[in-house]
Formats: C-alpha cells, sequence, structure tokens
C-alpha cells in the first residue's frame, strides 16, 4: 500500500491532522492500535470547561476525515528510512506501507496509579483514578444511588513527583479534578467533597472561573497537602492520611470514595520505532521537536513529524490546533521534496 502520508495514531491528533492533510488531496494512511477511533477521549464523558459530551467531539472528528485511508487494529511492527525520501512501515497485520512522510500521532498513557502502592489502587474497591470516574459517568452509574458522604480528590498521583521519576507538572488533571467534583456534587448535593492538592494549576480560559465555582456554589474544599497514606477500615470506607501544608497541621479523614487524579506520562510501547528512526526523545520519554517555539511539529529526522501529546501533556483544544499546523508543515515539506 503506498501514501503520501502515514499517521500512527487514531486519537484527536492523528484525525485531526490526516483530515487537514487530506483537504490538501494527499493520499492519507491513520493507523489506529484499537478497533475503534478516538483514543482517550473514547473513553471520557464529558470535557472540560464546559461539559461538551466527548462522544460528540469524537463523532465530529471521525466525520471529518474525508478521503483518508483508516487501518483499525494495526500497528507498526518496524520502519526504516529509505535513501529516496521514502519510509517503509510493517504492520502487525503484514500489510507494507511506503510513504513519503511519517506522522507520530503516539498521544500519552495514564500513570498506572498502582504504582503508588501507598494509596491502595487495585487493592480497595473505593479507590478509584479519574479514568475510571468518567467510565462511571459514561455509564450512567456515577458512585452509585446511595449518596456518599463524603469524597476526597487526590491530585499529582504519577506527576511532580521525584520518587516515581516524573517531575512534570501534567497540565490537564488540576481542571480535571474540579469538573469532575461539580459532576458529583451535581449527583450528590449533600455530599462533602474534598481536593487534596500540592498547586492548584489552571491554566486555560475560564478555569479559574470553575475553581472559583468549585468552591463558592459547590463547597466543594480544597486542601493544600500531599496524601501520604490511604489505608480501608473493616467497614470499607477509606481513611486518609495527609498533611494540611498551610496550617502544618497532620490530617485524617475517613471517605466513602476517593478519586486518584492520575497524570500523563509518555507512551513507550512506540520507543523501538522512535529508536529505528533515531527520533530523539527527552528523559520524560516524550519526543523531542526539532525546535521547541517554531518547529513544534517537526522531528530532528527529515519527513518525520510529531503532534499532539507524543510531545508532552496538552489539552484537546492545543492538540487540534497543533494537528492543523502539523497538516501544513507536512504540505509544506511534501511539495518541497515532490518539486525537487
Ligand atoms: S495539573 Fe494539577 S494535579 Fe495535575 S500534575 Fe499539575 S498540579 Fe498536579
Amino acid at each position: 500500500m503506498e501514501g503520501d502520508v502515514l499517521v500512527i495514531g487514531g486519537g484527536p491528533a492523528g484525525m485531526e491532522t490526516a483530515s487537514r492533510i487530506s483537504d490538501f488531496n494527499r493520499n492519507v494512511i491513520l493507523i489506529e492500535k484499537e478497533r475503534e477511533l478516538g483514543g482517550h477521549i473514547l473513553k471520557w464523558d464529558r470535557l472540560f470547561p464546559d461539559g461538551v459530551p466527548a462522544s460528540d467531539v469524537n463523532n465530529n472528528l471521525k466525520e471529518s476525515l474525508g478521503t483518508t485511508k483508516v487501518l483499525l487494529g494495526n500497528y507498526l511492527i518496524s520502519i526504516e528510512k529509505r535513501e529516496d525520501y521514502h519510509f517503509i512501515a510493517q504492520l502487525n497485520s503484514g500489510e507494507i506501507i511506503k510513504c513519503s512522510t511519517v506522522v507520530f500521532a503516539t498521544g500519552f498513557k495514564l500513570f498506572p496509579a498502582q504504582k503508588k502502592q501507598e494509596y491502595g489502587y487495585g487493592l480497595y474497591e473505593r479507590v478509584i483514578t479519574n479514568a475510571d470516574l468518567e467510565t462511571r459517568f459514561k455509564k450512567g452509574d456515577g458512585l452509585g444511588k446511595e449518596s456518599p458522604k463524603r469524597i476526597g480528590f487526590v491530585h499529582c498521583v504519577g506527576s511532580r513527583d521525584e520518587k516515581i521519576c516524573n517531575k512534570q507538572c501534567s497540565k490537564l488533571c488540576c481542571i480535571t479534578a474540579i469538573k469532575q467534583a461539580i459532576e458529583l456534587k451535581q449527583l450528590y448535593p449533600d455530599t462533602e467533597i474534598y481536593c487534596f492538592y500540592m498547586d492548584l494549576r489552571m491554566y486555560g480560559r475560564g478555569y479559574e472561573d470553575l475553581y472559583l465555582e468549585a468552591q463558592l456554589k459547590y463547597g466543594i474544599r480544597f486542601i493544600r497537602g500531599r496524601v501520604s497514606e490511604i489505608s480501608q477500615d473493616q467497614s470499607g470506607l477509606v481513611i486518609v492520611k495527609a498533611e494540611d501544608t498551610l496550617s502544618s497541621r497532620p490530617l485524617k479523614i475517613t471517605l466513602d470514595w476517593v478519586i486518584l487524579m492520575a497524570g500523563i506520562i509518555s507512551e513507550r510501547e512506540n520507543d523501538f520505532l522512535t529508536q529505528q528512526l533515531s527520533l530523539q526523545l527527552g528523559e520524560d520519554g516524550f519526543i523531542n521537536s526539532v525546535d521547541p517555539i517554531q518547529k513544534t511539529n517537526q522531528t530532528n529526522i527529515s519527513g518525520v513529524f510529531v503532534t499532539g501529546s507524543a510531545t508532552g501533556p496538552k489539552t484537546l483544544p492545543e492538540v487540534i490546533n497543533e494537528a492543523r499546523s502539523t497538516a501544513l508543515s507536512v504540505n509544506e515539506y511534501l511539495n518541497r521534496v515532490k518539486n525537487g
């Protein structure tokens, strides 16, 4: 199979990049390892800041794919660059693809919360992650029919944590915690909700307003302090120990549920591909841009582009905008190569 462009990854970044490159009448092949397009938003119920259904965004992205050839359930097992400005990629299905450019839209993964053993994820039934909560929202289950008495959100799980070798902020989890806390408060108005945070990072437009609304309208309480330990009592309730770093007092609180805000880490599954192409990765495992200010979607290898969260945590609007700029860069590159 031949194409001008091979896009690796069928999440928002990959779909938007493929759509926009197709608009230039280029022949685009998009591969996605899962059997469905969407990546992480496929598992998400509603999106911050204004609660748009994630499925609406996903459907819009899918409908825009135009002439893109989509191969689901396919992933690369090898790739090499030939001297004639072409790449040869082999897929798990046995398919061989010859293309002029490659776009890594390989995204990110959520930190596996069980690695923070002191938080008891996987051991205690009522300790769940942000992603688990979205799955429950999607199914319409929430946290059960009965109103919980108290719920706690633990920020920075797997982020800003030297012990697990990830110093970086994941950027999206403070606002996600606030969105989810408000959704729970709407479901269970009498429930007390606490957010345990180190710093609150409200990056985007309207995010600060949502934080204020969470406090003033919904009465969500924010406690500055890192949680040191989570355990379970005999009745299945969850005990959280933390230090309130504003009052310098230790704190112990019994909760019905704990939501761990699992952070964003690099998708290491593709390391063998980046090695085959000699792409540069940062210490954090994300792909390096050749120039982090003016050429954010270009890599150290000519003809290989990168887009979306494959270079680090990004919001969905940032991902979509970057995908459009990647499409322009790819088209310019193809014009240059094909016109000699
Ligand atoms: S966005 Fe908030 S919760 Fe996420 S890593 Fe940064 S400070 Fe922690």
